[in-house]
């Protein structure tokens, strides 16, 4: 008998090699239809072999030999497509329909990211509202084979001192250069992924981060080899940010039409757009459409108290007395049709929600997301290819994004066909991570 003490996943894996592969957990999924993510058509009688759960190889059934000892599992009439990446959320901050940095613990943040997974959504960048316990949990998950979804972080965002929201012990107060080149000094000790910022005067109505202080968080990433992702909301400040060298805009430009100017510095820079189309309609769809609260596939991860809340008149006044009502209905329209735009003028899209925060339901934001994508005119192939491949390039990623001999087995396993009908995606048969089946939701009720 060999008795081995290893340490770490390393040495571990280390040892399983120099044992001849003999700790090797082989998996073999059989008799799928493949969507493999790049954009292809649908592929059957696939088989694909996983290995500690990496993908070893994907082709034919008739030409993929089963090793003897492998778990197999039949997917006959299924549609194996990569784990969703959900390029803009955040994790941790919520509670019922409450938002308090007091929720902000490793046990909620793990919480949300057992609930993106289980919803196929395998990746999830949080933007900007993390506090150093994401930390631990990320680094805990590199290198290893997660149970929740992967997360990246871009730790704790930059706004201007004395802004409207407040920062809420959240987010991080700046007013000068110095102070810029501080913070970033201490966020970058963590390792963050991502820088975030906000730049938003909420219609001339609130102050916001100016030019200078944007120019030089962008400056200070790029010297860090840190992305920076800006939240915007006006053409006029999608544009500054483009021009100082901004990685992402956040959200959709939505005060009015992209334009050419727009469009084409994006496309040179390789500028990345995360559209959260979500985040506009779930400010008065509850109100607007109170039979989404019927869908089960929704409020399956919620608490009833959320459910009850979302239903009660007074939340239904609230939305509909908002001074922005009107407003909100109009950005919603101009962040489709600039999406559809920017997609058609060739522009880098990922998928983003900006959900986990209030209302804005993890897993779940992100299927209802797709589904407006495909609203604005996006084919469901298109739209697939935004929420898996195109995620994994915007992270960098190599061995996330598709389904190709070499990635992490991230899977999202469909019992109908999402490019007939990209609401089919919640059609969920199973989810697996890094070629662990999780515990996913059950599929929508049609
Ligand atoms: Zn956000």
């Amino acid at each position: 008998m060999v008795l081995f003490a290893c340490r770490g996943a390393f040495n571990c894996l280390l040892l399983a090699a120099l044992a001849g592969g003999a700790f090797a957990e082989t998996k073999v999924l059989q008799n799928f239809n493949l969507i493999d993510g790049t954009g292809k058509s649908v592929v059957p009688n696939m088989t694909m072999v996983v290995v500690d759960g990496r993908i070893q190889s994907v082709g034919p059934n008739l030409r993929t030999r089963v090793p003897s000892g492998a778990d197999v599992i039949d997917l006959t009439g299924k549609f194996v497509m990569p784990g969703l990446i959900n390029a803009h959320g955040h994790v941790g901050l919520i509670k019922d329909l409450e938002q308090d940095p007091k929720y902000y613990t490793r046990a909620n943040v793990e919480q949300d990211l057992r609930t993106y997974a289980s919803y196929g959504v395998t990746t999830v960048v949080s933007l900007g509202t993390d506090l150093d316990a994401i930390y631990p949990v990320r680094n805990a998950q590199r290198g290893t084979r997660p149970s929740m979804a992967r997360v990246y972080t871009a730790g704790r965002g930059f706004v201007m001192r004395g802004v409207n929201p407040p920062a809420l012990g959240i987010r991080l107060e700046v007013s000068t250069i110095t102070e810029v080149n501080s913070k970033i000094a201490d966020l970058a000790k963590n390792k963050p992924d991502f820088i975030k910022f906000w730049m938003d005067d909420n219609f001339g109505r609130a102050k916001t981060i100016t030019p200078e202080l944007t120019g030089a968080i962008i400056a200070s990433g790029k010297k860090r080899k840190l992305p920076v992702a800006a939240h915007v909301v006006s053409l006029q400040h999608a544009k500054i940010v483009v021009d100082q060298g901004v990685y992402a805009l956040a959200h959709s430009v939505r005060d009015q039409p992209v334009d050419d100017a727009l469009l084409t510095a994006m496309k040179q820079r390789g500028v990345w757009l995360l559209p959260t189309i979500t985040r506009e309609s779930a400010q008065f769809m509850y109100a607007e459409k109170p039979a989404m609260l019927n869908d089960v596939f929704m409020t399956q991860s919620l608490s009833s108290q959320t459910v009850e809340a979302l239903r009660k008149p007074a939340y239904v006044a609230a939305s509909q007395a908002d001074p922005d009502y009107t407003r909100n209905k109009s950005m919603l329209d101009m962040a489709e049709r600039n999406l559809r735009r920017s997609f058609e003028a060739g522009v880098n899209i990922a998928m983003g929600t900006d959900s986990g925060a209030v209302a804005r339901f993890p897993g779940f934001a992100e299927h209802w997301e797709l589904e407006m994508m495909s609203d604005a005119g996006l084919t469901a192939s298109q739209i697939i290819t935004i929420a898996t491949k195109n995620g994994a390039q915007f992270l960098h990623a190599r061995d996330l994004g598709t389904i190709e001999a070499g990635k992490w087995a991230d899977l999202l396993v469909l019992n109908r066909n999402p490019l007939e009908d990209i609401r089919n995606t919640r059609q969920i048969h199973s989810v697996y991570i890094a070629g662990n089946k999780i515990k996913s939701a059950p599929p929508a009720v049609r």
